[in-house]
């Protein structure tokens, strides 16, 4: 895995040296197929904007390929509102086609009316936006007929969420993660990370060389999120030994190689209340949405 450790490189340099850094990714793990329509999830802020900007400039070696973005609406008042408006503002100059999917239309609640819903601190809100973004984002990649689904989480994202999955008591999820979904033929569609090997700084110093408009200000809820201190807590280790990121990111693909074939593969269904792919009788956005609505 090529590092970027400070060394010194021009603007173009630098931005080429994660172009590459995305593509061998991408290679490593066959994301893609030559003829695929990939939808990228572009939030609005830097990481899915510096994708998004990646992976157009790369679908111009692929003739067959085609690239559009989704983009979740989850209602955050002075927040997501904005985000729309500059990932609108990226899609038209890049001239991709950009598909919109609202929590109030799919769920009939933003997420800022969830918050007030849900005081009594059982879930963090960043529990409910999480599950109800990921079934946003898959019936928005079907609207868009897509075939996959490339999302910016990055190398930072990663170990986190492998932090998140041990604090929580959760390990085998570990197995079930990685930079490419198999899950194609379960009616969800297929997800890819191409940035699974790009560390966060490197995807904001793209947006900066390359002059990207993103959104710069925090979601206002995310100062509740687990994932906010795992973040810090990362951060800090990283900057008295730098490198450590790196190191956790091969540890856990290590772990997951040889968690693999240990867990057990859950056997898809149909939820019975909106007819995504779920392991229950209902998907777990349709019993949270349920659950609001008898508060
Ligand atoms: Fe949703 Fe939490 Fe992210 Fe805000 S920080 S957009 S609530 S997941
Ligand atoms: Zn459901």
């Amino acid at each position: 895995m090529r590092q970027y450790s400070g060394e010194k490189l021009c603007r173009k340099c630098f931005a080429e040296s994660i172009e590459e850094k995305v593509r061998v990714t991408i290679g490593k793990y066959k994301m893609f197929e030559v003829d695929d329509k990939i939808a990228v999830a572009v939030s609005g802020g830097k990481d899915s904007l510096s994708l998004l900007h990646i992976l157009a400039r790369i679908e111009k070696d692929f003739p067959k390929s085609s690239t559009c973005a989704i983009t979740v609406d989850e209602g955050i008042s002075g927040y997501r509102d904005e985000a729309v408006r500059i990932a609108a503002k990226n899609c038209a100059r890049l001239g991709v086609e950009q598909t919109t999917v609202s929590f109030k239309e799919l769920y009939e609640y933003t997420m800022d009316e969830i918050v007030g819903k849900t005081q009594d601190g059982k879930l963090t809100p960043c529990a409910y936006c999480g599950v109800l973004r990921r079934k946003a984002l898959n019936i928005a990649g079907r609207k868009a007929g897509a075939d996959k689904i490339a999302t910016a989480h990055t190398l930072d994202d990663e170990i986190q969420t492998f932090f998140l999955n041990v604090i929580h008591g959760d390990p085998l999820r570990i197995a079930r993660s990685g930079p490419k979904y198999d899950q194609a033929e379960t009616g969800f569609v297929q997800r890819v990370k191409p940035f699974c090997e790009v560390l966060e700084r490197e995807s904001a110093l793209y947006a900066y060389v390359k002059d990207i408009p993103f959104q710069e200000i925090p979601c206002p809820y995310s100062r509740e999120a687990l994932r906010n201190d795992v973040r810090h807590t990362l951060n800090r280790l990283e900057r008295k030994h730098p490198g450590m990121k790196y190191t956790i990111y091969s540890s856990m693909v290590k772990i997951r190689e040889a968690m693999k074939g240990t867990v057990e593969e859950i056997t898809l269904k149909t939820c019975e209340d909106c007819g995504e792919p779920t392991a229950g009788t209902l998907c777990q956005a349709c019993i949270m949405v349920r659950g609001l609505r008898d508060t």
